[in-house]
Parts: C-alpha cells; structure tokens; sequence
C-alpha cells in the first residue's frame, strides 16, 4: 500500500477590538476592561433598543483603512454596512451591524517565509455582548453589555496557508503591524485579538479546495493556533487514511488534554439574510482622506530592520529583535543615533546588548543605556599597565613600521595599532592604546 500524503489547507479569520475613545455606533466609552461593573457603558443604541439610531464611528473606519492601507490593500472608496441576522442572547437586535458586499479594504498579500499569504477583506462591525455563564445549578447567566457595540476589525485571508507555522508567523506579523500602527492593543489573552483557522486537508497534487473544512474557533495565543491546527492535520488524516470524509464543524482548543473538541456541527451553510442596514448611509471615502491615512502610517518593523541595516549596518536578526514594540524601537534608535555621535560601532553595541540582554534589564532610558554600556566597556578594556606594555612590545619587535611612522605615514601607525589589539585580544580601548603609542614613540 502506497502511504497518502495529504497537505495542509488553512485560511485564517482575525478578529481585532479598535482602540477607539467610544463604541462603533454610538458615544459610549470603548472601554470594557477598565469598566468598575457590567453594564455601566451603555446607552440604547448598544442595548439594542428599537428606534436608536447607529452613528458609525470615523476613528474606527479611519483605523480599518489605516491597516489595509499598511497592508498595500485596495479601498472601497464607497462602502457600506449590513445587517448580518441570527439569534442569540449577546445580540438584542437580532442581528449584528457588519458589512457584507463592500468591506473598506481588499486585495493584497502579507509575506511570510513560506510564501505570501493573499488577503480576502478587511471589514469592520460591531463586537457582541460578553455572555457570563451560570457556573452552578440555580445561578443564573448574565450579560454584560460594556462590550457590546465595540469596534471590531475582521481581517480574512485567503487559504494559502501551507503549515501551522506559517500561521503562526503570519499572526505575530499581522498583531505587529497592527502595534505599530496604534490602531488596537491586539491583546490576545484578554481577548481583544481572537483568531480562527479554517482547516482542510487535501491530496499531494490536488489543487481544488477540498469539499469541506473545521473552523478552529476562540484561540486566544498563537501557540494554542499552532497546536490546534498540528492535532487536526493529525485527526483529519487518520479520518480521510479510514477513507471518511471529516465533518463541516466548529472545534475549539482545549489547552488541558491538547486536542481540539466539537463545538458545533455545521449540517448546511448559514443563512444570514445579509442586508444593507438603512439606518446608516452610504460611506464615501474621499482621495485626499486616504491620502492623508497614508501619509500618517508610520515606519514599520520589516522596513525599520531594512534602514537599520544600511543605516548602522546592524545586522536582520538583532534589528528584528530590539524593533519588536514600536516605542522600545523609538528608544533603541535614540540611542544609536548617540552612539554614532561618539565615534561607537552601532553594529557591535547592538551585537552586544543583543547577547546580554541581561545587562539592560534594569535600565530603561536611553541615557542609562548608554551610561552603562560606556561603564561596561572601559571595565572590559585593558589596564593602562598592560596597554603600555603591549605597546613597548610592538614597537620593539616593528623597527620598520616605527621608522615609517616617524617618516610621516598614517598607514604605520595603523598597522601598529593592529598589532597592539592582536597582542591584548581586544578592540576595546582604541582610543588610549593610540595615546600611549604617540607617549612611546615622541
Ligand atoms: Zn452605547
């Protein structure tokens, strides 16, 4: 029996919680976390209450533009939103305010080192309600309405996922562009990023999309994404090796016992009844305001690590890890915009701090840093006694070079220094061993 291969098929729906000042359709503070009791940012309009009328909130439509923008996606320059219908406790219009057929952004690819990931849509809708189930008999359910109404972001991609760790790779890229930005906190533990895998195995060879796929839903780590999606590729191929089918569904993560479990089972495909919502019009983005969203985005990460290469020649991987958060990135490049100042390899210094990131932990303001990498060297650098011995032993043993240098050439006294590092296995103290050879050789 030939063994089957089968590969991966994963699409990844992210869902993101904008850091706007209020809700997505009405003046209620966007603030669930920091609420001091259920229920007390709330007004009609993200109650549910008939007759309230839905405001759209322009930070949140000028965020979502922001990061397709960032993103090198197409925008919508009319766009609109629809009413998505179904029924359930943490929605009390029955239905939640979403777009359909004109999401603000589309188009476009996000790189990854297994090949570039092609993005569906980035849309914008409002968050649901948080459900506060009743933990024992006779408790009761509750619903806390401080979340409802906040701005979400959906963001969708196509299935071009290849592995769980390109997944993965492609989350942590996603959530920094989004930091970068400033748009969310992409806080995945208190929920304000959540991710979704759509998961489908095919054959080696085969290129049509397999018939069905298990949506992996409410992972709140790229970890738990990681994992999951490793123990489906496992069940998946156990099922289609027995020769069945694995079946349309939602599955969770259970971190516990590492493995993903039913959550529902999807017979047919929802009907939403998707309609524009008439109480919001038609929204128009003008030319000269995505202009403007486009001029603001900042210097990302990949193109941060890229100028800081040429720059102070510092090399991809330590720029990658000092340029992780946005204002450490800030921090960091004051710095090395001092150290150049003083004459200091930025490249080595970042080589340095990059192996003992120990030293740093304590410190936190550039001129700290710089204090005390400044003390860290001249502790490392070679005594006075010994630079001058090592000195008087290249002279002695370089008659040739001596003589040069008295005859006036720049090039002798660098070879000498050169050899008075090769002597004490150090670079450090230059500045001193080149005094003391200028004392010797008067
Ligand atoms: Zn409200």
């Amino acid at each position: 029996m030939s063994e089957q291969k089968y590969n991966l098929v994963c699409g990844l729906e992210i869902h993101v919680e904008l850091n706007t000042r209020s809700k997505m359709f009405c003046g209620c503070k966007n603030d669930p976390f920091e609420a001091l009791a259920p229920n007390s940012f709330v007004c009609p309009v993200c109650l549910g209450m008939p007759g309230a009328l839905p405001v759209p909130n322009k930070q949140a439509i000028e965020s979502t533009v922001r990061l397709g923008l960032a993103l090198g996606c197409s925008i919508n320059r009319h766009s609109r939103f629809d009413r998505k219908h179904y029924r359930y406790p943490d929605l009390p219009k029955g239905y939640q305010i979403t777009q359909y057929e004109l999401p603000f952004c589309y188009g476009s690819s996000l790189q990854t080192s297994e090949g570039p990931v092609r993005l569906r849509r980035i849309h914008l809708e409002e968050d649901t309600a948080k459900l506060l189930h009743a933990k024992n008999k006779g408790e009761e359910s509750r619903i806390d309405f401080n979340r409802g109404g906040v701005p979400l972001m959906e963001l969708v991609t196509e299935p071009d996922i290849v592995s769980s760790a390109q997944a993965k790779e492609f989350g942590k890229k996603l959530r920094n562009i989004i930091l970068y930005l400033g748009i969310s906190d992409a806080d995945l533990e208190r929920g304000n990023m959540r991710l979704e895998a759509s998961v489908s195995l095919r054959k080696e060879g085969e290129t049509a999309l397999p018939s069905y796929k298990v949506e992996l839903k409410n992972i709140n780590s790229f970890g738990f994404m990681e994992k999951a999606i490793q123990f489906e590729i496992k069940r998946q191929t156990a099922l289609l090796e027995h020769g069945e089918q694995p079946a349309q569904e939602t599955r969770g993560w259970h971190e516990q016992t590492g493995e993903t479990v039913l959550q529902r089972s999807k017979e047919n495909a929802e009907d939403y009844r998707y309609f524009p919502d008439p109480d919001i019009p038609l929204i128009e983005l003008s030319e000269e305001l995505i202009s403007k969203l486009k001029a603001d985005i900042p210097e990302l990460q990949s193109a941060k690590v890229e100028r800081w290469k040429k720059e102070y020649g510092i090399e991809e991987r330590y720029g990658t890890l000092l340029s992780e958060e946005r204002t450490e990135a800030d921090m960091w490049e004051a710095l090395f915009i001092v150290l150049k100042k003083d004459g200091i390899s930025v490249a080595d210094f970042v080589k340095d701090v990059s192996n003992k990131k120990t030293l740093f932990t304590a410190v936190s303001s550039v001129a700290d840093i710089r204090a005390h990498y400044l003390a860290k060297k001249s502790a490392d650098a070679p005594s006075p006694e010994k630079i001058a011995e090592a000195v008087a032993l290249v002279i002695s043993e370089n008659a040739k070079a001596v003589a040069d240098y008295k005859a006036g050439s720049e090039k002798a006294i660098m070879f000498l220094l050169g050899q008075a590092f090769k002597k004490l296995q150090t670079k450090l103290g230059a500045d001193l061993i080149k005094e003391e050879f200028l004392k010797q050789l008067i």
